[in-house]
């Protein structure tokens, strides 16, 4: 509002009208946790299969430019699905806490891409069952094997990654 009624005082500008304000300020880039995996732009545009993958994500390379000079967005290539790895969400140094939606272990580029609420969401689904089954089992996150944490996300509707053949399970 400071804004507008600063521009009414220039001339030509003094019908000037506002037709729409967000409603609310959102913060794009916040804190990322130091992870045991940093998901780097260069995973997140190969497509990298972790092999401990929990989920998939699916959104450009979407950087806004700190200095207010545009955008710069990097498309997927066709075909290309990346991955998150569960170790992206577990800080290093304490495999008892698991960390969902937009601050897991990740660079700026990747970061901007796995922002978005998909992404988040299925980090959180993720989360919440690797919590559950490492609280059952008495074992911290790192413990669970990931075919059974698969298994209980596939029971409950996810979509999760094939694990790459190398993947200890
Ligand atoms: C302007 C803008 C536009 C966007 N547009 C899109 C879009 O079109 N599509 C899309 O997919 N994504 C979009 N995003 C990105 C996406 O919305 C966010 O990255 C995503 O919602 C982050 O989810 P999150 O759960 O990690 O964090 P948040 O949604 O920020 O949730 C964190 C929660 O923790 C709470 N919290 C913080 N500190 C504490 C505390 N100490 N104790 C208790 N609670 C606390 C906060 O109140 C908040 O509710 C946009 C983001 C912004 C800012």
């Amino acid at each position: 509002m400071r804004i507008y009624r600063f521009l009414r005082t220039l001339p030509g500008l003094e019908d000037l009208r506002l037709d729409f304000r967000a409603s609310e300020v959102g913060v794009r880039e916040s804190v990322t946790i130091a992870a045991r995996t940093t998901v780097t732009g260069q995973d997140y545009l190969a497509g990298r299969v972790w092999a401990d993958s929990v989920c998939h994500s699916f959104y450009p390379i979407d950087i806004h430019r700190p200095d207010g000079n545009g955008i710069d967005k990097t498309h997927l290539r066709h075909g290309v699905v990346p991955t998150v790895p569960r170790d992206a969400m577990v800080p290093a140094g304490n495999p008892y806490a698991v960390v969902a939606g937009r601050c897991i272990g990740s660079d700026q580029a990747a970061n901007s891409a796995l922002r978005v609420q998909a992404t988040a969401m299925a980090t959180g689904q993720a989360a919440g069952a690797l919590a559950a089954m490492a609280a059952d089992r008495g074992t911290d996150v790192t413990g669970v094997p990931m075919t059974d944490l698969h298994r209980v996300l596939v029971r409950s509707g996810a979509i999760v990654p094939t694990l790459p053949a190398s993947a200890e399970v």
